[in-house]
């Protein structure tokens, strides 16, 4: 799986995480695109340097402004 795959979704959507609904920082909205389980340690993606983590964790993108925020935990979908 990479960062270019088709989104899961073609609207975007609300999600939550430990119970808490996910904002975006920069812009406010509160609807996401999800790419779970996305590759930590592929090319072009190195300079995370997270050898500690699982190798995976799931992106949001947000559906406004597209700003990515990275989650290790799978994002619940709020409905
Ligand atoms: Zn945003």
């Amino acid at each position: 799986m990479g960062l270019f795959q088709k989104p899961q979704s073609d609207f975007p959507t609300k999600y939550s995480i430990q119970g808490k609904k996910i904002i975006c920082p920069h812009c406010g909205n509160d609807t996401f695109f999800l790419r779970p389980e996305i590759l930590l340690n592929t090319r072009g993606l190195a300079f995370f340097d997270l050898d500690w983590a699982n190798k995976s964790a799931s992106a949001l993108i947000c559906g406004s402004c597209s700003r990515i925020e990275w989650f290790f935990n799978l994002p619940s979908e709020l409905r």
